[in-house]
C-alpha cells in the first residue's frame, strides 16, 4: 500500500512571485497564496514543484493547495527529487530514528512525526506504548498522505497492533480506525516512569498534551512537601508528577469532568494516596477569583491554558486573558512560591508572552524572578526557518 494518495501524478508547476527563494533554502515549508504568480485550479493536496521568481529555475517540490492560505506546503528542496514512498518511508525512518536516540524503556508516549519539524508536512503521529495515533492537517495533507498505508507501514515497522486516526471536527471528537482493532479502553503509557493512559477515541488532542512532558518533569522538582494547584489541569499530567515528587496535597482543576475522573485515576494508578488529591470541576477563571477571595495560597501554582489566539487577529484579545490569568494565579502563589504557566498558541511569541508575565505579576502587586524559560521537547522539533512552529512557551517564576 502507498504511503502517498497519488504518488505517480504528475505535480503542477508554480511560480514564485517574490523572492522567497533564500527562506525556502534554508527550511521554511509555507509558501502562502499571495506569494505565488498563478493559483491554478486543481484539487487539494496534488504535488506541486516549485520555480524561483526569475528565472523559473526549480527550487523544490511539496503539494499545493489551491483553496489554502498556505498554497503550498515544501516537502523537499532538492531539485529534480520526487516525491514517492521511498521518499517519504526515509522521511519516516529518520523521525523514528530521533526518537529512538531520545527515549528508552520508561517513556513509552511522544510524538512520532511532527509534520514539517521532521521533513513531513502536515503528518502528525503520536505514540502510547502499542498504539499510535495520526493526525493530518487540514484537506490537502488529507488528499497527499495515504492515512491507511502509512498505518500499515508503522504497524510493520514499529509492531504495532493498533493505528487510529483522528480526524479534527467542529462538533465533538471523530476518528477512524486505521489498522487493527478499535481502541476502545484508554491505553497505557509511560513519561519517565510515570504512568498514564490516554483516550484516543474521546480524549483532546490525540488523547494526551505530550508537548509538556518536560515540563511536568521539571515541576516535579518543585513539589516535595508543598501544596500544588494544578490549573487547567485536563488528565492530571502535573498533578500526578507533583504527587510523585512528594507534593503534601495537590489540587486539579478543570472544566472537563471527564478529564478530571482520568485526573482522580491517574493519580491511584501511580500508588499515590487518594486523600492527597482534590478534583474541581470549574472555570480557571472563576476558581481563581473565587480562591483569592477566600484568601487562600498554594506553595506552587501551575497554569496550563488552551490556546486563547487561534488567530493572529486575536492575539491583543489573548494578550490581555494570558495578563489577566496570570495576576489571578499570582494572586494565590505564597509568599516564595513557584509560580508556572504555559502558552501553546503559535501566534503569541515567547516576548509577547513574557510581556504579559510582567504585567500579570505585576497586576497582582508581586515581583517575581525568572527560573526558567522552557518550550517544547525534542519530539516536536520545530524547523530553525519556521519560528511560528515553535509554539509552547513555558516559565517558571519565583514569586515574592
Ligand atoms: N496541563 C494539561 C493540559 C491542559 S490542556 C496536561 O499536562 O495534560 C487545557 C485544559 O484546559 C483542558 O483540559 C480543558 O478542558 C481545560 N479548560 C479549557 N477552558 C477552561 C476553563 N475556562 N476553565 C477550566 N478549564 C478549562
Amino acid at each position: 500500500m502507498s504511503l502517498l494518495r497519488s504518488p505517480n501524478q504528475k505535480p503542477v508547476k508554480l511560480q514564485l512571485r517574490r523572492d522567497l527563494v533564500r527562506s525556502v533554502k534554508r527550511g521554511h515549508a509555507w509558501i502562502y497564496a499571495d506569494a505565488l504568480r498563478k493559483l491554478p485550479q486543481t484539487g487539494r493536496g496534488v504535488p506541486a514543484i516549485l520555480l524561483d521568481n526569475r528565472g523559473g529555475r526549480d527550487i523544490g517540490g511539496g503539494y499545493y493547495d489551491p483553496q489554502g492560505s498556505i498554497a503550498l506546503r515544501v516537502c523537499t528542496t532538492q531539485r529534480g527529487e520526487a516525491l514517492d514512498d521511498a521518499w517519504a518511508a526515509d522521511r519516516m525512518q529518520r523521525a523514528i530514528s530521533l526518537r529512538h536516540r531520545l527515549f528508552d524503556e520508561n517513556t513509552t508516549g511522544y510524538r512520532l512525526f511532527n509534520g514539517e519539524g521532521d521533513g513531513l508536512p502536515g503528518l502528525v503521529c503520536d505514540r502510547y506504548a502499542d498504539a499510535a495515533v495520526l493526525q493530518l492537517d487540514g484537506e490537502a495533507a488529507r488528499n497527499f498522505w495515504h492515512a491507511p498505508g502509512i498505518a500499515a507501514w508503522l504497524a510493520d515497522c514499529l509492531e504495532l497492533p493498533i493505528v487510529y486516526e483522528r480526524l479534527r471536527g467542529q462538533s465533538g471528537p471523530r476518528g477512524r480506525v486505521l489498522f487493527g482493532p478499535s481502541p476502545d479502553h484508554p491505553v497505557h503509557f509511560l513519561e519517565h516512569g510515570v504512568q498514564f493512559t490516554a483516550d484516543l477515541i474521546n480524549g483532546q488532542k490525540t488523547g494526551f498534551y505530550l508537548d509538556q512532558r518536560e515540563n511536568r518533569h521539571r515541576m516535579q522538582n518543585y513539589a516535595a512537601g508543598k501544596q500544588v494547584l494544578n490549573v487547567f489541569g485536563y488528565t492530571g499530567g502535573f498533578s500526578v508528577y507533583a504527587g510523585v515528587g512528594g507534593a503534601a496535597r495537590v489540587t486539579t482543576v478543570d472544566s472537563a469532568r471527564l478529564a478530571l475522573d482520568a485526573a482522580a485515576a491517574h493519580w491511584t494508578l501511580n500508588g499515590l494516596d487518594a486523600e492527597r488529591h482534590t478534583v474541581v470541576c470549574a472555570d480557571a477563571f472563576e476558581f481563581l477569583s473565587e480562591a483569592k477571595k477566600d484568601g487562600r495560597t498554594w506553595d506552587t501554582v501551575i497554569l496550563d491554558p488552551p490556546s486563547f489566539a487561534p488567530s493572529s487577529e486575536s492575539l491583543q484579545k489573548a494578550l490581555r486573558a494570558y495578563k489577566k490569568l496570570i495576576a489571578a494565579g499570582a494572586s494565590v502563589t505564597a509568599e516564595d512560591g513557584i509560580l508556572a504557566t504555559g502558552s501553546c498558541s503559535s501566534h503569541v511569541s515567547m516576548e509577547n508572552f513574557m510581556a504579559a508575565c510582567q504585567d500579570g505579576v505585576g497586576e497582582a502587586r508581586r515581583q517575581a524572578t525568572t527560573l526558567g524559560i522552557y518550550s517544547q521537547p525534542a519530539d516536536h522539533p520545530a524547523p530553525l526557518a519556521m519560528p511560528e512552529f515553535r509554539y509552547l512557551k513555558f516559565i517558571i517564576l519565583r514569586v515574592n
